[in-house]
């Protein structure tokens, strides 16, 4: 059993994108588990030849804001259980919501590796609107562009130096 990696964070904020991105040409396999954690999606990669796991959270429940915000949070609870490092997702596009604070607050509490990882910063201009991120209380961040790969290679460097 290797190092798993869990990435975190609200929906919408590129999550899949960027699993997709890891597990490139590689099986996603989808949790048989259903309920709760349905759409935990796993992968395996590899970063300078250091291989790991990853899931994808996701699944959430729609309904009411109140269930949906407890699914979140319940993900980042199994994520926090199961992986050895963790990747926060957040936004840039939409900038801190409070759904991105509430998922904060419990990774603040938590004695693993958390990498804030800001996505959607396609230019240089977003690049400039990430800072704003530093309230989350996280401390250094990470841009990505998932969509285009940018920013990918210094966020994993410094990853599978933690596994
Ligand atoms: P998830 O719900 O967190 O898994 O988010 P998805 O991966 O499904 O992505 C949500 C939306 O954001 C999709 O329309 C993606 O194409 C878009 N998206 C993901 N990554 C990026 C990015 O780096 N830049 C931009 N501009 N859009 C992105
Ligand atoms: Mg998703």
């Amino acid at each position: 059993m290797g190092a798993i990696v869990a990435i975190v964070g609200r929906p919408n904020v590129g999550k899949s994108t960027f699993f997709n991105r890891l597990i490139q040409r590689r099986e996603a396999i989808v949790d048989a588990v259903s309920g709760v954690t349905r759409d935990r999606h796993y992968g395996k990669t590899d970063w300078n030849g250091r291989e790991f796991s990853v899931i994808d959270t996701g699944g959430y429940v729609v309904g009411s804001d109140d269930i949906f915000e407890k699914e979140i949070d319940k993900q980042v609870e199994l994520a926090i259980d199961e992986a050895d490092a963790i990747i926060f997702m957040v936004d840039v596009e939409s900038g801190v919501t409070g759904m991105d604070e509430d998922v904060a607050k419990l990774l603040r509490r938590v004695d693993k590796p958390v990498f804030l990882a800001i996505n959607k910063v396609d230019n240089g201009q977003r690049e400039a609107d990430a800072v704003e991120f530093y309230s989350l209380g996280l401390g250094e961040y990470y841009t990505l562009s998932s969509i285009n790969g940018g920013g990918t290679g210094e966020l994993l460097d410094a990853l599978v130096k933690v596994l």
